[in-house]
């Protein structure tokens, strides 16, 4: 990640007399500066920025609008009827029926609800739990696709191995299946992919998938998927690489409801595949939270079982939103990515004056109204320059916001 000091403008104090495991997970996420000053993410720093300046924030990636009334309902009533204890450690058996059900249903996966699935606290624990559960060595390595999420590089130097990267390039931010091919061997012992892909917003294609399982068999690598985005993309049916040929027995897929339900504060994510796996995530993933949102989990069970027009209505509304954003975005000067799957539209600022990304999306609060994240927050410092001028804006938004917030970025001057 960009070094503390040319990406972010905050710091929570220096901290270089504490020892401890979050030196090296703050360094991983590019958060520790050589003098020891440790900054807050890119997420808090940007939203702080927010209420500072009165500024729309197209930043951190969450709703201004609720949720389905059923699912927000059904935790009220959930709450009157007394589910406010410890639910079981795997999550309740409701939600677990539920998310099964929604994977045959979708995906065609079957997928044992008692063996196979564990709630945790959103796809973040669920993340963080597999990497410390699976990684047993200073040697073992985990493969990215680059830019990455922020947890990712956290969670990977948390876990105490090694990040590799694969590059995403413009224009169309598909990796080279050479490259990737390179970069997996035998050290390798998880491959993470975010598909659909938070920033770049791509799904990848069949062929990279492909590439992904044939070099996960080849190399005895477990496959960990991030798809949060899942119930929205906008190219077709999202595709869970557990449904490819001889992927099932090695993959651990990831969801959450955050996204698909409007509901990221409530953090219930799940993880599902062989049973095995699972019972190794779950061993670490007790000591984290144990368990979490015993209200919420009937919540979104009732969302998971919510009929298809629901999931087809969201990723059309989320659509038409990407694309009055790109619409203000041209009109304001930036050149646009427009997006396949996902919150983000992603545009390049350089035409403005924006080829240092870090600083402009710093100065965009006060000079125009507007907060987004540079790119450079999801990319190690060495390839810094191969993302220049890149700025992330959240689709997520009421209409009239992105209005406002695309006529403030063309009246802005920079
Ligand atoms: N993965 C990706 C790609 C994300 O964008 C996010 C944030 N929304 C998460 C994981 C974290 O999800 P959760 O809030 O469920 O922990
Ligand atoms: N996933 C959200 C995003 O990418 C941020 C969540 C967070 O603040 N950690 O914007």
């Amino acid at each position: 990640m960009v070094a503390v000091s040319v990406a972010y403008g905050l710091s929570l104090g220096c901290m270089s007399a504490i020892p401890g495991a979050w030196r090296r997970t703050a360094a991983g996420a590019g958060l520790l500066a050589p003098d020891g000053a440790v900054a807050p993410t890119i997420f808090a720093e940007m939203s702080a920025a927010a209420v500072e300046h009165d500024a729309i924030n197209l930043g951190q990636g969450f709703p201004d609008e609720d949720g389905p009334a059923e699912v927000l309902e059904a935790a009220r009533a959930a709450i009157a009827n007394g589910a406010n204890q410890y639910p079981p450690g795997r999550g309740i058996p409701d939600l677990l029926a539920a998310i099964s059900e929604h994977q045959q249903r979708f995906y065609g996966l079957a997928v044992d609800p008692a063996s196979e699935i564990i709630v945790t606290a959103g796809a973040t624990e669920a993340l963080t739990a597999t990497l410390l559960a699976l990684i047993d060595s200073p040697d073992d390595e985990v493969v990215v696709f680059e830019p990455y999420y922020d947890s990712y590089a956290a969670a990977v130097a948390l876990a105490g191995a090694r990040l590799r990267t694969v590059p995403l390039r413009r224009p169309d931010f598909q990796p080279d299946l050479e490259r990737l091919a390179e970069t997996v061997t035998d050290r390798t012992r998880i491959i993470l992919v975010n598909d659909p892909h938070n920033p770049t917003g791509v799904v990848f294609s069949r062929a990279v998938q492909d590439e992904i399982v044939r070099l996960a068999e080849k190399h005895d690598a477990v496959i960990v998927t991030d798809e949060v985005y899942e119930h929205l993309t906008f190219t077709g049916p999202h595709v869970p690489l557990a449904i490819l040929p001889g992927a099932a027995e090695r993959t651990l897929t990831i969801s959450s409801a955050g996204k698909t339900f409007s509901t990221t504060g409530w953090k219930i994510g799940w993880i599902h595949g062989p049973a095995d796996l699972i019972t190794a995530v779950l061993t670490v993933k007790q000591y984290l939270t144990y368990v979490n949102g015993s209200a919420f989990q009937p919540a979104i069970a009732a969302g998971l079982r919510l009929p298809d027009s629901f999931f087809t209505d969201a990723t059309a509304t989320l659509a038409r939103k990407h694309e009055i954003l790109g619409a203000g975005l041209r009109a304001a000067g930036f050149t646009v990515n427009a997006p396949q799957g996902g919150y983000f539209t992603v545009a390049d600022a350089t035409a403005l004056g924006g080829s240092d990304t870090a600083a402009f999306c710093r100065a965009m609060p006060e000079r125009a109204g507007v907060v987004a994240i540079p790119m450079s927050a999801f990319v190690s410092a060495e390839h810094q320059k191969d993302y220049s001028g890149l700025v992330r804006f959240a689709a997520c938004k009421r209409t009239s916001v992105l209005e406002e917030a695309a006529s403030r970025l063309a009246a802005a001057r920079w």
